[in-house]
């Protein structure tokens, strides 16, 4: 089920859970603003989640409301853990779902990283 985009941050979400260690993940990378870690139920050959440390439900509530500092590491932290997977050659896919049309499923914030395979002009 997507999720609603004007809910407020809900604790009890599986990513804050992930990230306060409470369940498990296979982590590919951590810093100050980020963690990124193995979808569990990959779509490509490399498909990784980057999501930031703070308490943001979406793309559209970080862009809005996180500070530069935050803003800045998070999108730092995408680029490097494309870099350390290896993605950037010959390339790879980024995208961020965002509510109920982008079919957002986890209210915490995450830029899927897909790479390992030629993808298509499209999404569906
Ligand atoms: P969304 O549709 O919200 O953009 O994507 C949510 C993603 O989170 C899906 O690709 C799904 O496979 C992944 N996911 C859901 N639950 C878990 C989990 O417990 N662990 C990990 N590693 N990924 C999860």
């Amino acid at each position: 089920m997507p999720i609603d985009p004007k809910a407020p941050y809900d604790d009890s979400n599986i990513f804050a859970k992930i990230l306060r260690g409470e369940i498990p993940c296979r982590k590919v990378y951590e810093d100050e603003f980020a963690l990124a870690f193995h979808d569990i139920n990959p779509q490509a050959p490399v498909h990784v989640l980057v999501i930031p440390k703070g308490r943001w439900v979406s793309w559209d509530d970080f862009s809005a409301r996180a500070e530069d500092d935050e803003i800045a590491g998070f999108v730092r932290a995408v680029g490097a853990v494309a870099r350390a997977e290896g993605l950037v050659e010959p390339g790879y896919r980024m995208l961020a779902n965002v509510g109920q049309h982008g079919h957002q499923e986890v209210p915490h914030l995450h830029v899927h990283l897909f790479g390992g395979r030629q993808f298509y002009a499209m999404v569906s």
